[in-house]
């Protein structure tokens, strides 16, 4: 039998067979609502079925700037296995960039949270291609007065059908779009078509993936506006598994206290979340004994961190990579059975990298003449990677993204070895070249970041006269802390080539974070990026 690969068979599965498992939602006022697989696949036909009566075209974009809630969820089936596409925002891009990306993709509706209120009246006079705003909740007379024709979701929802039929799709078809954050020149969309959200549910949700079950409560603490929160609505709604959307209170203790109330046994992020945790584990003394797992992506996972969730909780960390483009698994960290009989040192040093790719994805590395180098673990190379769930080409643009033989090139910097795990270096344009030489900054950053007296690093590289770049560290102490720059310098010795020691340990308040919460190195390298060159 021939059916086709659409996201509305996975909600269509999560009410039929999972109707009564929970959905807890933290919402914007910090209440928590409780609801049910069935009551999301009910709402997310009634928006369907509401879009359709206010007329929104079949394929149009309907964009959500909100946080990890239930209507979120919601909108994610309503508008793309309705046939539309969900086009999540990141709320903390600038205006500016907003505008450019709600008229690059010409949504014709708007839905945010109350708590983006503020922000979104100051876009409207500015958007040419949104014809209805919907905020997600009840009737508020307040918004009501500061956007003209203002809809409300909950209003929306009692004019939507709950037995509307998720429809036929072709399943090539567009359900999902993202934006990167581009860190230069203007934010570039990836789409993401029905056939590859269930491939990527299916292929990243593998026993050596993500391995979600039914029996699992699963916490998304990546955002649901940062590549669909990893899959993990969809893959939730495809085994039936609890979620616990933990809203706009990210800081460690309010998640310490949800994942001890809801029981949640996966929870997956960023590694400054998890830092986060971490400090709310201590400073409320809960122990998460329910936690099994986190996963843990995004940007490298400091290996300090993955000691203190195994040994002080006994919580599996991890390691996971992937992109915007890459919808986003790429590699996801587990052991092969010939591990088992590893020591200690060298399993923990294995589990620090970024892991290997499941089904589904494939990876190389090449030269900069696009030579392919060999996978020995040693070779450095730029990471390329093709499958069932990578871009093709960007949203609005006719040109491929990929090389003439068909593959992704990702801008990192990555060895493999034979059973391909994979270590990603450095970014491309983040790399440090000295006389020559690379110098990895992820390695330069998790030097610092395991000194006692280091609560944050990032390395970068500074134009020098000799050797064209050195690294210079900027480093955040820890709260009370004044460590010394000869020591910090000190702590290198023995751990990387002595030429690989940066230059200079500068301490810094803090470092500058962009929209997906990753260091802006550009910025840094504007800030710091003279400091070894004579001044005048
Ligand atoms: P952006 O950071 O440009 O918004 P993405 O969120 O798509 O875009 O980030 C993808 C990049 O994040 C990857 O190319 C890689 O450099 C970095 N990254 C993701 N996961 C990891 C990881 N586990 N370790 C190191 N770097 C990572």
């Amino acid at each position: 039998m021939w059916q086709a690969l659409t996201t509305g068979s996975l909600i269509a599965h999560a009410e039929k067979y999972h109707g009564d498992t929970d959905v807890v939602s933290v919402e914007g006022d910090g209440s928590l609502s409780r609801s049910s697989w069935r009551e999301v696949g009910a709402n997310a036909r009634r928006i369907k079925s509401a879009l359709d009566r206010l007329g929104v075209a079949a394929g149009a974009r309907c964009a959500t700037i909100a946080w990890n809630n239930r209507r979120h969820l919601e909108l994610y089936f309503g508008i793309g296995s309705g046939g539309r596409v969900t086009h999540t925002m990141n709320p903390r891009l600038t205006p500016d960039q907003m505008i450019y990306i709600l008229d690059h993709a010409a949504d014709e509706v708007l839905f945010f949270d109350r708590s983006f209120l503020p922000v979104v009246a100051k876009l409207v006079p500015h958007l040419r291609s949104v014809r209805h705003f919907v905020l997600m909740g009840p009737r508020d007379a307040e918004a009501a007065g500061l956007i003209t024709g203002l809809l409300f979701h909950d209003e929306l929802l009692e004019t939507g059908d709950p037995a509307t039929e998720w429809p036929d799709l072709d399943e090539t078809a567009p359900a999902a779009l993202c934006y990167t954050s581009g860190t230069t020149g203007h934010p570039k969309g990836v789409q993401y078509s029905h056939r590859s959200l269930v491939l990527h549910s299916l292929g990243g949700n593998q026993p050596d993936g993500l391995a979600i079950a039914a029996r699992d409560t699963v916490m998304p603490v990546v955002p649901m506006f940062h590549v669909n929160a990893w899959g993990v609505p969809y893959i939730a709604a495809a085994v039936g598994a609890k979620l616990v959307m933990p809203g706009p209170k990210l800081d460690g203790e309010s998640l310490a206290r949800l994942i001890e109330a809801e029981q949640v046994t996966l929870a997956l992020g960023v590694p400054t979340i998890w830092m986060g945790l971490l400090a709310g584990l201590k400073s409320t003394g809960i122990k998460p004994v329910s936690l099994k797992r986190t996963v843990v992506g995004g940007s490298a996972l400091p290996p300090s961190m993955l000691r203190e969730f195994r040994e002080t909780y006994g919580v599996d960390l991890i390691h996971a990579w992937g992109m915007t483009e890459t919808s986003p698994l790429g590699t996801l960290n587990q052991l092969l059975q010939k591990h088992g009989t590893l020591e200690e040192g060298a399993r923990h040093r294995l589990r620090e990298c970024q892991g290997r790719p499941p089904w589904g994805v494939d990876l190389r590395l090449v030269d900069e003449a696009g030579h392919e180098l060999p996978r020995d673990g040693k070779t450095q190379g730029e990471l390329q990677i093709r499958g069932h769930w990578i871009v093709e080409s960007y949203f609005g643009q006719e040109e491929t993204a990929l090389t003439l033989d068909g593959w992704f090139d990702t801008g990192d910097v990555a060895t493999l070895d034979a059973d391909g795990y994979l270590v990603i270096r450095d970014r491309s344009k983040d790399i440090i070249k000295s006389g020559g030489e690379w110098i990895s900054t992820v390695e330069l950053e998790n030097i610092a970041i395991a000194h006692p007296q280091i609560a944050n690093a990032a390395a970068i590289a500074a134009r020098h006269l000799k050797w064209d770049e050195r690294p210079v560290v900027l480093a955040v102490p820890v709260a009370g802390e004044t460590p010394d720059e000869q020591d910090i310098r000190a702590f290198y010795e023995g751990k990387v080539a002595h030429w690989q020691v940066p230059d200079r340990v500068i301490f810094v308040e803090a470092l500058p974070l962009g929209a997906t919460g990753k260091v802006m190195k550009a910025k840094l390298r504007e800030l710091y990026g003279d400091v070894l060159l004579p001044e005048g």
